[in-house]
């Protein structure tokens, strides 16, 4: 959130007005400032610099958590402002959030030519409508790219029973500890047949000529799990990316969706379908 209040004076204090304060002058602030939609006391952080990998942020407040009643969390459905990862998904799972895996389609790529409008949240949709409950359930659209980093910055998420709507055709909704799936734990019966989200560190790629392909293998064994670019979508990755070569991926965190294939001659297989089913988090501590 942009604005906090001051509880002694009542005034209004704008992150950016923070920001600009010297430290000493900062900290004097330090526990005086509270939400404008709740009691809760509104911790200043400052901006952090994008990276490959990895969107900076501007100077902002976050409260942990906000109130259960915070006027301002349910104007925004989003509780991830609170900038709090762990009661943020305890608040999805309360409040019945529904995130939705939104894959961009070549059309939309474009024309916005902004990976940012893959984080555009959709707007509450009522929902239930019992009488006994005014609880409404509610969908946040996420990208691959936001995703892989809750997987691998939040220590509660990709163990949550948050429900995920996945990028199928049937649109096949079911919680997020079962829609993704480690590289290393991904196994043929298990994993094919249906969309997953397939994450983890990238091994050095071999490239396939016949097939015109970078595979990763995790294993020895024909069953044993692969992923699979394909030389035309390498380019898109490595400018998405600001990478020297696909190879520059290996030992970073990848998340790709697919559906993936058990071939003919018994190889287990996902595809990079393209760069919009694709995430990519630098591994810090390699
Ligand atoms: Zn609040």
């Amino acid at each position: 959130m942009q604005e906090a209040l001051d509880r002694r004076t009542n005034h209004e204090y704008t992150a950016l007005e923070i920001s600009q304060l010297t430290d000493s002058h900062r900290e004097a602030f330090r526990g005086h400032l509270k939400c404008l939609g709740c009691e809760s006391t509104a911790h200043f952080r400052r901006e952090t610099d994008s990276s490959p990998g990895r969107r900076g942020r501007i100077a902002h407040f976050y409260c942990r958590p906000h109130a259960a009643n915070c006027s301002l969390i349910q104007r925004n459905a989003d509780p991830w402002e609170t900038n709090e990862s762990d009661a943020t998904v305890a608040e999805w799972v309360e409040r019945n959030q529904t995130l939705i895996v939104r894959i961009q389609t070549p059309v939309e790529s474009s024309e916005v030519n902004s990976e940012e409008s893959e984080d555009a949240d959709e707007g509450s949709r009522a929902g239930g409508g019992s009488a006994s409950r005014t609880r409404r359930s509610t969908t946040i659209s996420r990208g691959p790219q936001r995703l892989l980093e809750q997987l691998v910055h939040w220590p509660s998420f990709k163990t949550s029973a948050v429900r995920i709507r996945l990028p199928d055709p049937a649109q096949t909704e079911v919680p997020v500890h079962y829609a993704f799936v480690r590289f290393e734990d991904a196994q043929v019966a298990l994993h094919t047949e249906r969309w997953l989200g397939f994450w983890g560190i990238v091994r050095p790629f071999s490239f396939w000529a016949q097939g015109g392909s970078y595979y990763s293998n995790f294993g020895t064994e024909n069953s044993s799990f692969r992923i699979s670019i394909h030389r035309t979508h390498a380019d898109a990755i490595v400018q998405r990316y600001r990478l020297g070569s696909i190879h520059d991926l290996v030992g970073h965190y990848l998340l790709l969706f697919d559906r993936a294939r058990e071939s003919a001659s018994g190889r287990f297989t996902a595809d990079v379908n393209s760069v919009h089913h694709v995430g990519f988090v630098r591994n810090t501590d390699q």
